[in-house]
């Protein structure tokens, strides 16, 4: 298969680094993993053996995809890392590898996951609301997994703490699939978000 989102080569996937979660979880991170190689595409991600991370990230590598890793020394010296990246990248802390993850990739995809996914990827839509980055952004709704979040995301609208527009950013994806649809198909918006796209309700 052929790498059809022209200008996007690099995913970055952030997710859940646990190793106790129910199967369904890194069933579909293994195939999001399978159709990122497959798809040409390659993956930036945390750098580590844990959890869906490394189910995501070894699939790549299965399926023809470069991994890049991108960790923090002090998570090295935890023993985190993998020795199996094409290229790890050491960062000095988590927001100096936010930023480094961001440098070198394309696009965005947050599967299921703990605090740490929710920080990248709430990070990430707010650059792309402020029009720091026109990267698509997809939150791969396992299991159901962010129901009550995006449920929470309309709260937040309603209350008007937050407008359509930025909830409009980014796309909610229920399959790897569709996922992968999406990235395919994407185009970057032509403008860059106005006053109004930001601060109005
Ligand atoms: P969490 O969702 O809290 O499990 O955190 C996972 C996210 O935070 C991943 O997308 C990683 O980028 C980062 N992260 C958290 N813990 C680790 C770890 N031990 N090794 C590498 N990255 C991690």
């Amino acid at each position: 298969m052929s790498n059809k989102g022209k200008c996007i080569k690099n995913i970055c996937v952030f997710c859940s680094s646990s190793d106790y979660l129910d199967v369904i979880y890194y069933k579909d991170a293994r195939e999001l993993g399978k159709l990122i190689g497959q798809n040409g595409y390659n993956i930036v991600y945390g750098g580590s053996t844990l959890g869906m991370m490394w189910a995501c990230a070894s699939e790549v590598k299965n399926n023809g995809g470069k991994i890049y890793g991108v960790m923090p020394k002090r998570l090295v010296d935890l023993g985190c890392k993998t020795d199996n990246c094409d290229e790890f990248i050491l960062a000095q802390g988590m927001r100096d590898r936010k930023q480094k993850m961001d440098d070198i990739s394309d696009a965005v995809i947050a599967m299921a996951g703990g605090f740490g996914t929710l920080e990248e990827f709430a990070e990430m839509l707010v650059q792309k609301q402020l029009g720091f980055n026109k990267k698509a952004i997809v939150i791969l709704n396992t299991n159901g997994y962010y129901d009550e979040l995006l449920k929470f995301f309309d709260k937040m609208v309603d209350d008007k703490f937050a407008n359509k527009f930025t909830t409009n950013l980014f796309y909610v994806a229920s399959t790897p699939q569709d996922a992968i649809d999406y990235i395919n198909n994407y185009k970057e918006p032509l403008s860059t978000p106005t006053k109004h796209d930001v601060y109005s309700r």
